[in-house]
């Protein structure tokens, strides 16, 4: 095999423009995280160093696709644009039929309201936010049939994303096939942390499922990552490139949802696609509804333009290689310095174990959001909570007490250098040696709904 593989992740590409980024005193950022309440989502990001708060919408395009948008043809009906990106999607994930949407959401909310009647479950190998949502909203339930070790953090399964078929199995005799109308397979499933389903599981399904008349629908917002680790970690693949993975991944599936925004490498955008003609057909008259004329679905010309690029290029390896690479870095300093991580490192981020980071507070000190803040203020670089501030409160108004207590590095693509990964690990490392000495926060404002987003705290004295 090609020996440059053992290498270095370097960047297979170089920069031709720079965005120039504030720098910032630890006092202007003490008073800035004081001014947000604790919480990184209340931060400006003028006054944030390096950004992880996510990798959705914030990949750096390359000069390909910043020259495709110029060429965006903003026609209202027809575009040449939705056609460029209809042929990509074609071409490398093979889906036949293709309605644009305006992001991930918009196709789960109309592929959602074509499949789903009420009553009926999905299983799914763990649940997303919105795709559980989309899926409740049109009247299903979601139930979940990932492996065992997608919930325990240290466990070091390759394949995390996996679905247990005995689950299915048991969810299919309880319910009956004719109530399941399909399967929702996220491919390198975000929430487990990033974590890849092998093509020996999907095969598995494939074969199951076809016995039983169900159809299998692709979360493929991460589809490259997961083909990634696919060719690293399964036998057969070690010789096969992404391109190949990733066309026979959705070969295995009957249609999917996409955000563009991950790894698609655009700032916005997403699509439907399917392959059996009556989908699309209802598909195609909600869309006008819900997004905007089936050859455009909320998206202008030179978004279509830059998605096209950006598909190809999610494809190659080397940018793979690098992408996934440059997290692994980061997990791996980390752990370098002695700091509690989860384990395998996922495809887009690493995730901190604040509990073991910060054992001298309890749960109700929220040590994920407190550790958040430190960090921030030591260094300018923004996370995100994953916790039980994100957990929210039951119906009964307690706490929901998450098993898992986490901070989130979430890598955006072809963003940041070595260098800024140095520093993002160093920074952790420095507030990991004064770690005693941090102390707990207050809940001193609490919104309703999904407050993560907008609660406020002060320290605890
Ligand atoms: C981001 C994401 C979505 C939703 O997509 P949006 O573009 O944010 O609406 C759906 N599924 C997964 C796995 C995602 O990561």
């Amino acid at each position: 095999m090609d020996t440059i593989l053992k290498r270095s992740w370097a960047e297979p590409y170089k920069m031709k423009m720079v965005e120039l980024l504030k720098m910032t005193t630890r006092a202007q950022r003490s008073r800035a995280m004081k001014k947000a309440g604790y919480n990184t989502f209340l931060l400006r990001s003028e006054d944030v160093y390096i950004d992880l708060l996510t990798d959705s919408g914030t990949n750096a395009m390359s000069d390909r696709q910043w020259s495709a948008l110029m060429l965006g043809d903003e026609a209202y009906a027809g575009s040449k644009s939705y056609y460029h990106m209809e042929n990509a999607i074609q071409k490398y994930y093979g889906y036949k039929y293709i309605v644009p949407t305006h992001q991930g959401r918009g196709a789960e909310n109309i592929l959602s309201k074509v499949l789903i009647k009420k009553g009926d479950i999905i299983p799914g190998n763990m649940y997303f936010t919105t795709t559980r949502l989309h899926q409740e909203l049109a009247g299903g339930k979601f139930v979940d049939i990932i492996v065992d070790e997608a919930h325990d953090p240290f466990n070091e399964h390759p394949f995390k994303g996996n679905v247990d078929l005995n689950k299915l199995e048991a969810v299919v005799k309880k319910y009956g096939a004719k109530r399941i109308p399909y399967v929702s397979i996220a491919t390198n499933v975000n929430m487990a942390g990033g974590q890849p389903i092998s093509m020996k599981n999907l095969k598995e399904l494939r074969a199951y499922t076809q016995k039983k008349n169900i159809r299998i629908i692709h979360d493929m917002t991460r589809v490259a990552e997961n083909a990634y680790f696919i060719q690293q970690r399964e036998k057969g693949y070690e010789k096969r490139s992404i391109r190949e993975i990733v066309k026979e991944i959705c070969s295995l599936t009957d249609g999917a949802t996409m955000s563009a925004k991950k790894d698609a490498l655009v700032n916005i955008g997403g699509f439907m696609a399917t392959n059996e003609w009556e989908v699309f057909e209802e598909a195609r008259n909600l869309v006008v509804v819900y997004e905007g004329l089936h050859t455009y679905g909320g998206l202008a010309g030179r978004d279509m333009e830059a998605i096209a690029v950006g598909i190809e290029e999610s494809l190659n390896d080397h940018h793979q290689r690098a992408r996934v690479g440059q997290v692994e870095y980061l997990g791996n300093k980390m752990e370098s310095y002695g700091i509690p991580i989860v384990k395998p490192v996922g495809g887009h981020g690493v995730f901190v174990d604040a509990k073991s980071f910060l054992p001298h507070l309890t749960q109700d000190d929220f040590p994920a959001q407190a550790l958040a803040a430190e960090i921030y203020i030591e260094s300018g670089v923004r996370t995100m909570e994953r916790g039980i501030v994100s957990a929210g409160r039951k119906p009964n108004g307690e706490h929901y007490y998450p098993k898992l207590e986490l901070v989130r590095f979430t890598v955006p693509r072809r963003v940041y250098t070595q260098a800024h990964t140095d520093v993002v690990a160093e920074a952790v490392a420095a507030v990991f040696e004064r770690r005693k000495k941090i102390k707990g926060l207050r809940m001193v404002y609490e919104p309703k709904y999904l407050r993560f987003f907008q609660a406020r705290f002060e320290p605890k004295v």
